[in-house]
């Protein structure tokens, strides 16, 4: 399905609204609908327990969105949490530099080599290697070449702060505005992408507080807070699920970018030197993560950065190619001890941990921190994009019919069972069917849907992936028994009402993700 059709399911059955739509919404801002909260619940649930839940060195912290003011000079974001961005004079939308970059690399060079890859394919047919393809096919190659040399001068440009020589390269490659064609453009400037609010008791600068940006902060100034009240020893994590917010200069794509989103992030705090090992294996764990919720690898990479953050010493990302194409999920970073550090300096507290493992006698020192950021709605995007096609299934007398189906891993859904009467208007069918319900309402979240035809109820429960559907029909009330149909093989099994629970509970269980 088209990434069109992607949004209009998410509205049309209750997983994402647009921000006050009666007031033709905020742009960049969405709200989370009654499916929606229980998908995004349930991510989150997959992630605390793989990150907190399944670690014995790492635990959990929940911070506040306000900091103090300090926090945000300490780690780099008043100086340098900046965008390069620019404006275009005719159709007076911005842009962010970078991205008309990438943009440009994307659509008049890799798509190209993308037609080549599909026309060898055609040619060459089952023997058709894509990797042997690309390292050898010399048109291939020069357009590779090209992009690189591309992305390695933007990157060049933008650690050097020069914005100028960005703006050159807009003009070389001869970019314009999608929305106007014209390439009238302003000079490239730096945008600060913090959100700021003033506290009510304090006037000017002083009282002058921001919205986090990031979940870490809160984490960094912690540190020894928990440390000391768990007694952690290193190498440990903390992790942090809450807000972020950012002035995003160009805010699109739906969910992909906001102004107001969720993290998920883990900082784990390790011995100096131990930065590249730990660096490997989170790249590592992280990617299996994602390939346990069943996700296609080939729709996952990493990409590694040329352009490190100034607290980085390594840096990937892992990407999934969205409907609009390969883009970042979740970042790993090698963050050294910068922010413990800057958080040292400016507080005038030490942040150091005593490692009695250090040296001969042990050691004081400030620890490394690696860390793992996804984005909670981006992993949302994600899941529904893996998850929503339209599949042709036999209906009820066996005929051809496509059906609309959330193939989301059964512990995601955000209905695990509904439970259904075979008809509305017979008491005896619903009053069961409600019993029913008020029982598996205690273990799972449950739908009773008792209107229009079975076949109707089957399909809106499809549409919004639901494992399992429970009917009640005239032969329950002889016998106690109900069918219970998969959402993925169709099957329905005949089972007595006793044995619900435990089939349902089998299947959606969270513990089949880690199997
Ligand atoms: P991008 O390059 O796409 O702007 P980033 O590199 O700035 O992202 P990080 O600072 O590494 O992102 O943040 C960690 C994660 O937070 C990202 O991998 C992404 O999933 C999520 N994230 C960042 N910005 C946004 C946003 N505006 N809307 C939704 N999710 C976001």
């Amino acid at each position: 399905m088209d990434f069109k059709q992607l949004v209009a399911h998410c509205k049309e059955y209750g997983f994402i609204f647009q921000s006050s739509e009666i007031y033709d919404g905020l742009a960049a801002t969405y709200d989370y609908g009654p499916n929606g909260v229980e998908l995004k619940n349930n991510i989150k649930k997959y992630w605390w327990m793989s990150m907190v839940q399944m670690h014995e060195n790492i635990v959990g912290l929940d911070a506040a969105i306000f900091m103090h003011p300090k926090t945000w000079k300490a780690s780099g974001h008043v100086d340098a949490f900046n965008d390069p961005m620019l404006d275009n004079k005719d159709s007076k939308k911005r842009y962010r530099a970078d991205q008309l970059i990438e943009n440009y690399c994307e659509k008049k060079i890799e798509s190209k080599i993308k037609k080549d890859v599909e026309k060898a394919r055609k040619r060459f047919g089952e023997a058709f290697d894509e990797q042997e393809f690309r390292s050898t096919n010399q048109r291939i190659l020069d357009r590779q070449a090209k992009i690189d040399d591309i992305l390695k001068r933007m990157n060049e440009h933008m650690r050097n702060d020069d914005m100028e020589s960005l703006g050159a390269m807009i003009t070389e490659l001869e970019i314009a505005c999608p929305e106007s064609g014209s390439r009238n453009w302003t000079e490239v400037r730096q945008f600060n992408l913090m959100f700021s609010t003033q506290l009510g008791n304090i006037a000017g600068e002083e009282g002058k507080l921001y919205l986090r940006p990031e979940t870490a902060q809160g984490i960094f100034v912690n540190f020894l807070n928990v440390q000391k009240t768990t007694r952690q020893k290193i190498p440990f994590g903390i992790a942090q699920i809450g807000k972020a917010f950012r002035n995003e200069i160009v805010a699109r794509q739906f969910i992909f970018r906001m102004r107001e989103f969720e993290q998920m992030e883990m900082q784990f705090f390790i011995q100096p030197g131990t930065q590249k090992k730990w660096y490997d294996y989170w790249k590592e764990t992280r990617l299996n993560w994602h390939k346990a919720l069943g996700t296609d690898p080939a729709k996952l990479r990493y990409h590694d950065h040329d352009n490190l953050a100034h607290y980085a010493d390594a840096a990937t990302d892992i990407e999934f190619e969205f409907p609009f194409g390969f883009r970042e999920l979740e970042g790993i970073h090698s963050r050294t001890d910068f922010d413990l550090n800057e958080h040292q300096k400016l507080s005038g507290k030490k942040l150091q941990y005593f490692d009695p493992e250090m040296g001969e006698k042990g050691e004081n020192y400030v620890p490394y921190v690696l860390e793992t950021s996804i984005g909670c709605d981006r992993m949302f995007l994600a899941m529904m994009a893996n998850a929503l096609q339209e599949e042709t299934v036999p209906d009820a007398s066996g005929k051809d019919s496509t059906r609309t189906v959330l193939k989301l891993p059964f512990a995601l859904a955000p209905v695990k069972v509904a439970v259904l009467p075979l008809l509305k208007n017979k008491e005896a069918l619903t009053t069961k069917a409600r019993e029913v319900f008020k029982k598996l309402s205690l273990d799972f979240n449950c739908q009773y849907d008792e209107k229009d035809a079975i076949g109707r109820r089957y399909r809106r429960q499809d549409a919004i992936g639901t494992p399992y559907c429970v009917t009640i029909d005239f032969d329950t009330l002889e016998d106690d028994t109900v069918t219970v149909r998969d959402r993925d093989t169709l099957e329905q099994q005949r089972v007595h009402i006793s044995e619900v629970e435990a089939i349902v509970r089998k299947g959606v269980d969270m513990k089949n993700l880690f199997a």
